[in-house]
């Protein structure tokens, strides 16, 4: 496929576009992975929360594809926080996705108030210096939780990965990310498809290019370098969502869809989520 890779801050390569399973499940993610293969994505984005880990790994090892063509990423679900529950938390993640390696591992959320996150990141390095996780990194995390992690703990967070669509653009975090040599990763980057892709200035550009809404915004996420892992169980739409490699937006759609910033957050605010 034409997915370009990014290098994260470890020197690991990631695929730009990915494939994402939130809400879908285990059943049903298991046939939306096989599909997402299929139509050429190499990278899938799970969570222990989500509870599909299982399915993924089936689609994923029935697929037969190589294990290092893959990009595996889960993520730590908040009441796992802490050092040991971590490492059995992530004991648990493998089996269910029937790997011996994840590519990436994120902290699905800071949870600042229950302050376990530095804990918590010190399991991590352990996991990444055991090559149980080939990259770790954060979701949802801001710059006052990521500045501690950079001084009290030793491994840079590969990643962050943040709502962030049209809507909400992120752009003073990924400015920080950016100083750090941290990655953005747009998590929602259709705006969970209702309302923001059925606007009008995204309507025109699309007709412009001839391509669809959800076409011109991951053009968009892919062009100010954000990982991006839109979701969809509909196979039309899985294959459309990556095929946005023959066109290119221009100085004037991009400041028009610049100026969809409205801060628009769809999801829980990272300082006050504390769900468990
Ligand atoms: P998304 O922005 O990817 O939107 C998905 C929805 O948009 C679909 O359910 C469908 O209704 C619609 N859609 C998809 N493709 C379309 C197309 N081509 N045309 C028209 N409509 C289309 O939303 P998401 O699932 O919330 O986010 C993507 C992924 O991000 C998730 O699956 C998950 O992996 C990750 N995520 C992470 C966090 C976190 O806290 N780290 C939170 C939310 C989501």
């Amino acid at each position: 496929s034409k997915v370009p890779f990014i290098t994260l801050n470890n020197g690991v390569r990631m695929p730009q576009l990915g494939f994402g399973v939130w809400q879908v499940p285990d059943d049903e993610a298991q046939v939306a992975v096989r599909h997402a293969l299929d139509a050429g994505y190499r990278s899938i984005d799970t969570a222990a929360i989500y509870g599909n880990e299982e399915g993924t790994g089936k689609a994923l090892a029935a697929s037969g594809i190589a294990r290092d063509e893959l990009f595996v990423t889960t993520k730590l679900w908040n009441g796992d926080q802490g050092y040991d529950s971590t490492l059995r938390a992530f004991d648990t993640s493998l089996t269910k996705l029937g790997l011996d390696y994840v590519d990436l591992y994120l902290i699905h959320w800071p949870l600042p108030q229950t302050d376990k996150y530095v804990d918590t990141w010190k399991a991590f390095e352990k996991i990444y210096s055991e090559g149980r996780a080939k990259a770790i990194g954060l979701s949802n995390f801001h710059p006052a939780h990521i500045q501690r992690l950079l001084s009290e703990t030793s491994v840079v967070p590969a990643i962050d990965q943040i709502e962030l669509h049209p809507q909400l653009q992120q752009a003073e975090l990924r400015a920080f990310n950016a100083r750090h040599d941290i990655v953005t990763e747009a998590w929602s980057p259709l705006g969970q498809g209702k309302g923001l892709l059925d606007n009008p200035t995204l309507a025109a550009i699309a007709k412009k290019h001839g391509k669809s809404p959800a076409q011109v915004v991951l053009r968009w996420h892919l062009d100010l370098g954000n990982v991006v892992i839109p979701k969809s169980v509909t196979p039309s739409r899985i294959k459309e969502n990556i095929d946005v490699f023959d066109f290119e937006l221009d100085s004037e759609d991009l400041s028009a869809i610049s100026a969809l910033d409205s801060g628009n957050r769809l999801g829980p605010d990272p300082e006050t989520f504390d769900v468990v």
